[in-house]
């Protein structure tokens, strides 16, 4: 290395790690790796590569720039070929794995994902139609149309529950409320006439309503069947039990949802907000209590 020990620097050579000058060590390599002039243009090649390791916390492809004029420092490995074949396959195939391995894992996940789908679509089969029709139907089947069309049944199931048909009736319903009387029988306005209108909440905000949907829509056959089973035993067809099961219970349950809604659209359009009063409020009351005990 020709530019290790320069002789026609006019300033003296001093590194910026360890503050030795030449004279104090005429064996150690010197390097100049970046673009700095003045006190910190030299350091020593051993203090450099510990201040690197340093910086690169055991990560030793991470990139060091000069903490002065962030230069990146330019740092060469001696060449793989030179310590063999094996060492050098070996490297490919470490480097090929490090960048596959999130596509396998990524793959995998979707795989389960999806065959989770193809089982809880054959199981909600053999449940809506029976156990022996279900098996049958899914055998006579063509296989391809099983494999698109089971794992369709959850995403129908979830797409479905998320139509919010209730919000859309409420809204219809506050909209023509004033030719309605039963809305202002059942949710008389208390505090005034004109009552003012809430803020819409938003729906699918947060993740606990997310798996609120996916719940729900997940465990609708299950219900259906049951409500099925205990409203339409008569009917023969496992299948139209079923169906009309479940429509029962969405329109039970839509119905006590508006109910339910429109009793809280109902309650934030007349809260009322209280005059400050000193001696009325039991926080104050807890806390110069807590105060005269100290
Ligand atoms: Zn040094
Ligand atoms: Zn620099």
């Amino acid at each position: 290395m020709t530019q290790s020990r320069p002789r026609d620097d006019s300033e003296r050579q001093s590194c910026w790690v360890c503050f030795a000058t030449e004279e104090d060590d005429t064996e150690a390599a010197w390097v100049r790796p970046c673009r700095c002039r003045g006190t910190t243009k030299w350091v020593h090649q051993s203090c450099l590569q510990r201040w690197v390791d340093e910086k690169q916390k055991g990560n030793s492809t991470a990139k060091v720039a000069c903490p002065q004029c962030n230069t990146e420092y330019i740092i060469i490995f001696p060449k793989l070929g030179q310590y063999g074949p094996v060492v050098y396959l070996m490297d490919i195939a470490d480097k090929i794995i490090y960048k596959t391995c999130p596509f396998v894992a990524g793959g995998m996940f979707i795989g389960s994902v999806y065959w989770t789908a193809v089982t809880y679509g054959a199981v909600t089969v053999m449940q809506v139609l029976g156990h022996k029709e279900g098996l049958n139907v899914m055998e006579r089947a063509d296989p391809l149309f099983l494999l698109i069309g089971l794992p369709t049944i959850p995403v129908m199931l979830i797409l479905g529950k998320m139509v919010r048909w209730e919000d859309y009736i409420l809204r219809l319903w506050r909209k023509h409320s004033a030719k309605l009387p039963l809305i202002n029988y059942l949710w008389p306005d208390e505090y005034s006439r004109s009552s003012r209108v809430p803020a819409e909440t938003v729906p699918l905000s947060d993740p606990i309503s997310a798996t609120r949907v996916l719940c729900g829509a997940l465990i609708l056959p299950t219900i259906a069947t049951i409500v099925g089973k205990l409203m339409f035993g008569s009917v023969q067809s496992n299948f139209q039990r079923t169906l009309l099961g479940g429509i029962a219970f969405i329109a039970i349950k839509g119905v006590l949802k508006i109910y339910y809604k429109q009793s809280q659209y109902h309650r934030q359009a007349n809260r009322v907000i209280l005059d400050y009063e000193e001696d009325r409020t039991p926080a104050t009351s807890i806390s110069s209590s807590s105060v005269g005990s100290q």
